[in-house]
């Protein structure tokens, strides 16, 4: 497999870290500046690749100064202890709830296991960071890379723990967007099963109100910033409102996603290209949001 490294400005490189041999599915970012940091690791599983992409940008391990998860699902920050062990100078910097989780990983593992299944193990198992080599980012965290600041704004739905990292025109949104399909134009929401939809809509009005040029998606790469967030928010309402129809009917997951198939250009598409790891993922989606139906529901 040849790793292609794509420059995005004189300061930002990402590349495809291809778990599993699974293209266009994870995308990892490193900026440049005085400070060097990089921008989520991916699963444990793809630590070989993520080392050979940093060698190829021209950086070893000991250059990297910070190593920064959106969140820490396994896709995201699996890894992120196998690299701190290489990254012998790097801090990391996590939410506060992740905190304990990615210094003691026991909880952390078992609960991806719990709703991942085989999946988890695809992934492979993460390693502890110690705790003197982690930093706490409280909503509003600011840090100094050199030219610019990078800013951690809490934009919690899909997690409790989600972090927007902002740099200048710049962000990296993690799975606090959703999904983004660059071959087909469009975004879709991912959601795990303990969502929160309130949440999440209020996370993604915060990240409307900054001033971007581009946002870095995870799963997958740059998009032009422009608009993106009050379609994004249309999108997730759209669904929103069909789960809940369908929740009212007493229809089933699968069939409220048959449903979003024939009235979301793409979808289906997507769902039927999917690789090992997401298979599930639209299905998990309206599992997610029919979870929250529930809830809110429950409490009238
Ligand atoms: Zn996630």
């Amino acid at each position: 497999m040849t790793l292609i490294i794509n420059k995005h400005s004189n300061n930002i490189f990402w590349f495809d870290l291809c778990p599993n041999n699974e293209s266009n599915f994870i995308s990892v970012y490193v900026i440049i500046d005085k400070k060097i940091s990089l921008i989520e690791t991916g699963p444990a599983s793809s630590h070989n690749t993520l080392l050979a992409g940093i060698k190829q940008i021209g950086l070893s391990p000991e250059d990297i100064d910070y190593i920064i998860p959106t969140h820490i699902h396994l896709d995201h920050f699996g890894g992120g202890g196998h690299m701190m062990e290489v990254c012998k100078n790097a801090k990391s910097i996590v939410h506060p709830n992740a905190y304990k989780h990615v210094s003691s990983i026991d909880r952390w593992w078992s609960g991806s296991h719990d709703f991942l299944g085989s999946i988890a193990d695809l992934y492979g198992k993460p390693k502890p960071i110690p705790e003197k080599r982690l930093i706490s980012a409280e909503d509003g965290f600011e840090l100094s890379l050199g030219s610019q600041n990078l800013k951690g704004l809490h934009t919690p739905g899909h997690a409790p723990h989600h972090i927007t990292w902002v740099y200048g025109e710049e962000a990296f949104v993690g799975d606090s967007a959703g999904l983004w399909y660059p071959n087909i134009g469009s975004s879709f929401p991912v959601t795990p099963g303990d969502y929160r939809h309130d949440l999440a809509l209020e996370s993604i009005k915060k990240m409307d109100k900054l001033d971007l040029a581009y946002i870095h998606y995870t799963h997958f790469g740059p998009r032009i910033a422009k608009g993106v967030f009050r379609e994004t928010r249309k999108e997730f309402e759209l669904w929103m409102e069909v789960v809940e129809k369908g929740y009212q009917e007493d229809k089933s997951s699968n069939i409220i996603l048959k449903e979003l198939f024939e009235i979301r250009p793409g979808l289906e598409a997507t769902h039927l290209s999917h690789g090992l790891h997401q298979m599930e993922t639209h299905l998990g989606t309206v599992k997610g949001m029919l979870h929250w139906v529930r809830r809110i529901n429950a409490q009238d």
